[in-house]
């Protein structure tokens, strides 16, 4: 059992600068929490302080009840796997693996069974005799995760510990981790900037914003109903459309010459958004006051399986995208009628930035 559970966590780093101001997060056992966010949004940082590499400045962190706040990283009983693996390039993958267990007196013939079981849990049974140097760059990363796992640890902590291979192995590794980690059980926190990764591994998503949880919730509740237009554009890819609108007497109004109906009871300036993929693409026999506006086609990005339009609707600025399924080839500079059906709107309050 581990349960990690932060209180008002905070950073103030040596220069004064305020990282992280306070963080509430309660992460169950057994969990596999994902924390998001734009470079510099203090991920590193919060991962580092519940490591226990860099200090607590304000607030509590325990774990199974035990305040760590001032423990030592290795009385912390977690395992920390790095982005550049930090494995010991003169030292055999066996030695990698068995150097934490050997540090703390554990007798050889666990250590021998322990590196062996988790050797032939991770494929890298026929590799124990090998130098970094002699690996590629996925089997380096499974020797990280090896070293973690022999510790048997109550926590794991991930550092984007997938951002140095190549496309197709990250995909790999990603449902190597989850299955691993489903399987151990063992409570979880990692850090990527990957939307995808992020959506398909986590539980539960914390995104930060300038160091604080601007919301935290599972990968559906993130993309079905952000709490704040920062979330809805960094949550889904391509990025939700997010236009400057306004709601006053039962009709939203984007720009000087769109009008939607709705029937929303406030007066309000607000932030409308659509995902690219909630916007419909009406035949071009159709009359155009069927359609909601009417798209300038700017750019199209040919995916195969579907296909990415970006374009301009009259009198706005903002660049909207529309994602249809399957190949489309709509010529540039050609107008598309699009639908956007009110069920599938968010809105923010333009002030507060919150949800509506
Ligand atoms: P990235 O995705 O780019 O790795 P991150 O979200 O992990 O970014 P952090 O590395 O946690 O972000 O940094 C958070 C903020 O704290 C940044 O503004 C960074 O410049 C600042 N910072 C990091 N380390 C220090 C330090 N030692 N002293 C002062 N400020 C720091």
């Amino acid at each position: 059992m581990a349960e990690v559970i932060l209180k008002e966590v905070g950073k103030t780093y040596p220069n004064g600068f305020n990282a992280i101001p306070a963080v509430d997060l309660h992460i169950a056992d057994g969990e596999f929490i994902v924390l998001v966010g734009p470079s510099g949004c203090g991920k590193s940082t919060l991962l580092r302080m519940v490591a226990g590499l860099e200090s607590i400045t304000s607030g509590e962190l325990t774990i199974n009840g035990t305040v760590m706040n001032k423990k030592e990283p290795a009385d912390r009983d977690i395992a920390m796997v790095f982005q550049n693996y930090a494995l010991y390039p003169h030292m055999t993958v066996f030695n990698n693996m068995a150097y934490g267990l050997k540090n703390r007196g554990v007798d050889k013939a666990t250590i021998l069974k322990k590196v062996n079981s988790v050797g032939d849990m991770l494929g890298l049974e026929e590799l124990l005799d090998r130098k970094p140097k002699q690996l590629s760059g996925g089997q380096r990363q499974r020797v990280a995760m090896g070293r973690a796992m022999v510790r048997d640890p109550q926590v794991f902590l991930f550092d984007e510990p997938l951002s140095n291979l190549d496309a197709k192995l990250r995909v790999q590794m990603r449902v190597e981790i989850r299955q691993l980690q489903r399987k151990l059980g063992t409570t979880t926190l990692y850090v990527t900037h990957d939307q995808v990764e992020a959506m398909t591994l986590a539980d539960r998503l914390v995104v930060l914003n300038k160091g604080n949880a601007e919301q935290i919730g599972t990968p559906l509740e993130l993309y079905e109903r952000p709490a704040t237009p920062f979330v809805a554009a960094f949550i889904g890819s391509p990025s939700m459309n997010l236009l400057d609108a306004k709601v006053a007497d039962g009709v939203l109004s984007i720009g000087a010459n769109i009008r939607l109906a709705t029937d929303l009871s406030f007066n309000k300036n607000v932030v409308w958004g659509i995902r690219p993929e909630h916007l419909e693409c009406l035949p071009e026999s159709a009359p155009n006051e069927d359609a909601d506006f009417i798209l300038t086609v700017q750019a199209v990005e040919s995916l195969g399986a579907e296909t990415l339009i970006y374009g301009t609707l009259e009198g706005v600025e903002t660049i909207v995208v529309v994602r249809l399924s399957g190949p489309h080839s709509p010529e540039l500079g050609s107008q598309m009628k699009l639908k956007a059906p009110s069920a599938k709107w968010h809105l923010f309050d333009a002030s507060t930035q919150q949800r509506l």
